[in-house]
């Protein structure tokens, strides 16, 4: 039998708990996978504290994220000794995700893992680094990011997303700027390449639909007030990538900047994005994102400490990243 961290329904409510299963046990899909690393999201902070309804049926095996080896394969798209990352497609949701040393998983599930990663380093970059090569591409794609260029904006900088989108941006020579509301992270975010700050704060203030034009582009992780600044203060022709909330939900702003100055709202989803789409993404990771950089965005941590970590995270008390040790 194996360790894996379950959640099951207690009186009508989700709790969750580490629990041993075996093989007969796992779903059946056609790829067995020997799991390495997982990771911890915000997600996944409310998925094993009970403190949100993530899984959708139960009893459900946790966890959004996954890097590990095929063990068993009956689709011939994959076979023994495969490094596979999986992440979305319902993960922790309606599949049975990360959190077990053994998980069976649909092939068209699984992305190759670049020969340029370790397992850990996958999850080091995990869904967060994804999802920001996944907004890079976006950005590319629209055409109007110039390397040595016009300022490319990074919101919620010093946030996962945040941080792998500057430090991919910088690589390819856009200069970036980074929205933070830690000035203590410039130093961490200057290493990573962006050559200009802003506080967070001066884009979340409500100001006029059309202001200065200062960005060719932006990637956005934040939402709200701050995503609507960013697409009044965008360039003609520009577009500002979206991926995330952690401000706000909400878009209280007007069509000015797309009807006057034809700025492009890109809207990037990662859980169900097509597997080409995460191809491509993980070959830019591959590309372009240094080693040291990685190694600074994360830390590793045992399975054990899986608990823990959820009411940290909730908490806003995790810096960057952190990489579970499903062995560990
Ligand atoms: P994270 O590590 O918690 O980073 C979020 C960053 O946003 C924080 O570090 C902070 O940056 C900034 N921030 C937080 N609260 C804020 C507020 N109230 N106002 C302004 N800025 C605030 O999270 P992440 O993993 O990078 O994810 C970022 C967002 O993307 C989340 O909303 C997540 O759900 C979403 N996401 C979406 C997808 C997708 O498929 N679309 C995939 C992955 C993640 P500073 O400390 O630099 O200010």
């Amino acid at each position: 039998s194996f360790k894996a961290f379950v959640i099951e329904d207690a009186d009508g409510k989700p709790k969750g708990g580490f629990k041993h299963l075996t093989l007969a046990d796992l779903p059946d899909n056609d790829v067995l996978v020997e799991v390495a690393y997982s990771t911890v999201n915000y997600k996944d902070g409310l998925a094993v504290s009970g403190k949100g309804r993530i899984a959708r049926k139960l009893p459900m095996v946790a966890g959004i994220d996954l890097a590990g080896t095929v063990v068993e394969s009956r689709s011939p798209d994959w076979k023994q000794g495969d490094r596979v990352i999986v992440n979305g497609w319902g993960l922790s949701e309606t599949v049975w995700g990360g959190y077990a040393k053994f998980q069976r998983l649909k092939p068209e599930w699984l992305t190759r893992l670049p020969d340029a990663f370790t397992l850990e380093e996958a999850m080091g970059i995990g869904t967060a680094g994804y999802t920001a090569s996944l907004c890079v591409d976006a950005l590319e794609k629209w055409g109007v990011i110039q390397p040595g260029g016009k300022e490319v904006l990074v919101t919620g900088a010093a946030g996962g997303v945040g941080s792998v989108a500057v430090a991919l941006l910088a690589k390819r020579g856009y200069p970036v700027t980074a929205a933070t509301g830690r000035p203590e992270t410039h130093d961490y975010l200057g290493s990573l390449g962006a050559t200009s700050f802003i506080e967070r704060g001066a884009l979340s203030e409500k100001g006029a639909p059309l202001q200065k034009e200062r960005w060719a582009g932006g990637v956005d992780a934040v939402g709200g007030q701050t995503l609507v600044t960013a697409l009044s203060q965008t360039v003609y022709g520009g577009a500002i990538a979206a991926c995330g909330l952690a401000g706000s939900a909400d878009l209280p702003g007007t069509v000015l900047p797309h009807i006057l100055r034809s700025v492009a709202l890109l809207g990037v989803d990662s859980v169900m994005a097509p597997q080409p789409k995460r191809d491509a993404a993980w070959t830019r990771l591959a590309r372009d994102l240094d080693k040291a950089h990685l190694k600074s965005m994360y830390e590793v941590q045992p399975f054990d400490a899986l608990p823990d970590l959820a009411t940290k995270i909730l908490a806003g008390q995790i810096r960057g990243r952190v990489v579970v040790d499903i062995n560990g």
